[in-house]
């Protein structure tokens, strides 16, 4: 390809989107590099996705172990090692940054370690530890930094931990307040409590997940304190001050609580400010992402980005379609497309919760009332007639009527994520609501609801 340049690519951030584009992008012919500054496999693979879904298999066996008993078992003296787990996470972790690494090379990828900024639309600066400078020009360059917690600022912020520090905590604090509504902060809930930590959850509006199916997130937020989480709505923090036993946490309306640790999980930033953008057209749009086109070009024609760092839905598997779009379109057969409708995703609560499509109010929003059926199931999973758990199971169809179309998919229970992706595929496919009715039942499972749901609700 390019003479001119060092490389046809040099990708700036090896994370979910940033190794997938450089592979496929190298799969295609591109002369290609990525540079990083911290970790092989970015947030997903490191303080994200995967050591959370192994923290959340830790903490359910704390209810296995106590649902066990109606099944004649008894399981005496289980105790729970912290440290084990965090070793055994981090081993894993190590060995995903190694099998990133090969797949680098494999793909004929130069991997560069070190701070990457743009001198200009078409060289990357790369100091590494030690301060050594290089220089790389490029045809194109891809900026996928991803993004990083956001804590407010606030008397006492210093004081607090987010999701990147929960995964390496040294000891289990006794009790934790965790901030924040949304996916991180009712993964990590569920995940402490699960291990034994009294936590106490705030947040700052009457409703957390705003924005998720509005049965699901009423329906979890029965289920989650039945797991011992004390979950406060319409609650936020003022300050928090240090004191010998942990922290005193005072909230806006002047409450004082003692506890351990305090874990905020109030969104993400775009990672951006050391990137050097000024040295380059790139804009940045108003809500602070790298504005880019439907081809992920940035105002500055040679300059791209994808994934978190452009703001759009903050997923792993997004990042990862885009990169594929991203590497076909400039170096392949353009046959690679995504589509934004319908992504699925999962909040690994406790239940898990998982949804595709439009939640009612979207969907009434957008075809009108008269144009909407509903269909709900809420029932105790065959499991728990002999454990003797208090926990509803919670489905629900959201269906166009005229085209009768379903529209939604949503779930509160145990492997949510797992049925709803397949789910998600029937919804992709355009299936109606007769073809969920005429589809056969496995049974007995939880997922079979899906496909006898017959009363309107
Ligand atoms: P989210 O954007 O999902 O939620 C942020 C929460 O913090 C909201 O409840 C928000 O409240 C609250 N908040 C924001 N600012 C403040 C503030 N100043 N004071 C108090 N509360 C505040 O972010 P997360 O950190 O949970 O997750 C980041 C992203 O990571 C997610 O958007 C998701 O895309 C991804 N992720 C996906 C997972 C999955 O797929 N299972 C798991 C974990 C993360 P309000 O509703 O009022 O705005």
């Amino acid at each position: 390809m390019s003479t001119t340049f060092d490389y046809d690519l040099v990708v700036i951030g090896a994370g979910s989107g940033g190794v997938r584009a450089a592979r496929t992008a190298a799969g295609y012919g591109a002369k290609v590099a990525i540079v990083e500054r911290q970790y092989l496999g970015g947030t997903c693979v490191n303080v994200g996705c995967v050591p959370k879904k192994l923290f959340v298999y830790a903490s359910h066996y704390h209810e296995d172990f106590a649902d066990a008993r109606g099944f004649g078992w008894q399981v005496n003296d289980a105790q729970f090692d912290w440290t084990t787990l965090r070793e055994n996470k981090n081993r894993e972790i190590e060995r995903l940054n190694g099998i990133y690494k090969n797949l680098l090379e494999n793909a004929g990828v130069t991997l560069y370690e070190g701070e990457a900024s743009l001198a200009d639309a078409h060289t990357v600066r790369i100091v590494s530890d030690n301060g050594a400078t290089q220089i790389l020009s490029a045809d194109k360059i891809l900026i996928a930094t991803g993004g990083k917690p956001f804590v407010p600022d606030f008397p006492g912020s210093e004081h607090v931990i987010t999701s990147n520090e929960a995964f390496y905590l040294d000891s289990l604090p006794q009790k934790m307040v965790i901030v924040g509504g949304g996916y991180i902060a009712v993964e990590f809930a569920g995940i402490f409590t699960g291990l034994g930590v009294e936590v106490t959850q705030f947040y700052r509006r009457d409703l957390f997940l705003r924005g998720f199916e509005k049965d699901l997130r009423e329906k979890l937020a029965v289920e989650m304190p039945k797991h011992g989480i004390d979950l406060r709505f319409n609650t936020d923090i003022a300050s928090i001050e240090q004191s010998d036993a942990g922290y005193c946490v005072t909230t806006k309306t002047g409450e004082k609580l003692n506890t351990d640790l305090v874990m905020y999980a109030t969104g993400r930033v775009p990672l951006v400010d050391e990137l050097g953008l000024a040295n380059t057209a790139v804009t940045i749009n108003e809500r602070g992402y790298i504005a880019v086109n439907d081809v992920f070009q940035t105002t500055e024609p040679s300059v791209f980005a994808l994934g978190d760092v452009t703001g759009g839905t903050e997923l792993t598997p997004v990042a990862t379609a885009e990169a594929m779009v991203f590497s076909s379109y400039y170096y392949g057969d353009q046959s690679q497309t995504i589509d934004y409708d319908n992504i699925p995703s999962a909040v690994f609560s406790q239940p898990n919760l998982a949804t595709v499509g439009l939640s009612e109010e979207r969907a009434r929003e957008r075809f009108g009332d008269a144009d909407v059926a509903v269909f709900k199931s809420s029932f105790r999973h065959l499991k728990h007639t002999l454990s003797g758990r208090d926990e509803q199971t919670f489905m629900k169809l959201v269906v166009q009527r005229s085209s009768d179309k379903v529209v939604g998919a949503h779930m509160l229970g145990s492997e949510a994520g797992e049925i709803i992706q397949g789910i998600a595929v029937a919804i992709r496919a355009g299936a109606t609501k007769a073809v969920f009715d005429t589809t056969i039942g496995i049974h007995p499972t939880a997922a079979e609801e899906f496909v006898t749901l017959r009363e309107e609700a």
